[in-house]
C-alpha cells in the first residue's frame, strides 16, 4: 500500500491511498481542479473519499465531488455540518469496504461536529495504515501498523513565545492540533516492529520547524522507519501514475 501527499496544511489538505487494485483520496480540501493538477488523476480514477471533519481545508470540495459521482464517505455529523445530503456516512468502530481496502474509522477529538480517523487494511498486499489528523491526542494504539500518518501540528515552546497571537487562538491550538511532544510519547507507546513508513502531516507554518519535528520522531521510534514531513503542496511518497 502506498501513502502519498497531495497538500497538507491549514490551506488545504489532500492524500491518495493506493494498494494498486484501490485508489482513494483521503480529504478533499482543495478545488476538484487543483485535485487533478496535483494528483494527475482524473476523479474516475478514484473509487471513493474519505473525509475526517468538516473544517474547509478537509472537505473544501466534498459536495462537489458526490455531485461529479464520486462515492465521499463521512461521519454523520460530518455530513450535516456540510449540508452533504448524498454522502456515505460512517460511524466509528463500524468497519466498512472499498474495494480491496476494509476501513475502520476512530473518534479523534477536535473542535469539530463527528471528526474521525481512519485504520486502513489492504486485502491486496495485506499492509495496515493508520491515518489520523486535526486531533490533540489519540486513544488507539493500532498494532501491526506498517504506514503511520498523523499530524504533527506545532511545538509548544514556540506556540507560548508566540505573544502577538491572541489567547483565543493560542487556546484553540493547544486544544485542538497534536504537539510534536504529545506525539512522541504516543509514539513511544506504541509497537512500532512492523512500521515502514512515519508521515508527518499538517505541520503549522508558524509553529512548527520541518527537521526538529523529524529528529524528535526518529529519536522515539526505531531505526529504519522512513520518516516524511508531508509539503504544504506537491506530492511526496512513491505514487506511481499508472493511468
Ligand atoms: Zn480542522
Amino acid at each position: 500500500m502506498k501513502f502519498t501527499s497531495l497538500a497538507s496544511s491549514s490551506v488545504g489538505n489532500a492524500y491518495i491511498v493506493n494498494d494498486q487494485k484501490t485508489r482513494i483520496l483521503l480529504e478533499c480540501g482543495l478545488s476538484h481542479k487543483k485535485l487533478q493538477k496535483l494528483s494527475g488523476f482524473s476523479l474516475s480514477d478514484f473509487h471513493a473519499c474519505l473525509v475526517s471533519h468538516e473544517h474547509k481545508d478537509h472537505a473544501k470540495s466534498a459536495v462537489e465531488l458526490m455531485s461529479r459521482g464520486l462515492e465521499v464517505f463521512m461521519s454523520h455529523g460530518t455530513a450535516a455540518a456540510l449540508d452533504a445530503l448524498f454522502a456515505s456516512e460512517i460511524e466509528a468502530k463500524e468497519q466498512f469496504r472499498v474495494g480491496t481496502l476494509d476501513i475502520v474509522p476512530f473518534t479523534t477529538f477536535h473542535d469539530a461536529a463527528e471528526p474521525l480517523g481512519f485504520l486502513i487494511r489492504s486485502r491486496e498486499d495485506g499492509d495496515l495504515l493508520a491515518f489520523a489528523t486535526d486531533t490533540v491526542n489519540l486513544r488507539y494504539r493500532f498494532p501491526g501498523v506498517n504506514i503511520l500518518a498523523i499530524e504533527a501540528n506545532y511545538d509548544k515552546d514556540i506556540l507560548a513565545k508566540s505573544e502577538k497571537l491572541p489567547e483565543k487562538t493560542r487556546y484553540r491550538i493547544a486544544n485542538t492540533h497534536m504537539e510534536i511532544d504529545t506525539l512522541c510519547d504516543y509514539l513511544q507507546g506504541l509497537d512500532l516492529s512492523a512500521c515502514r513508513e512515519i508521515y508527518l502531516l499538517h505541520l503549522s507554518d508558524a509553529m512548527s520547524r520541518e527537521h526538529e519535528f523529524m529528529e524528535k520522531v526518529a529519536r522515539v521510534v526505531p531505526n529504519g522507519i522512513r520518516i516524511v514531513v508531508c509539503p504544504k503542496e506537491g506530492n511526496k511518497g512513491e505514487e506511481t501514475f499508472l493511468l
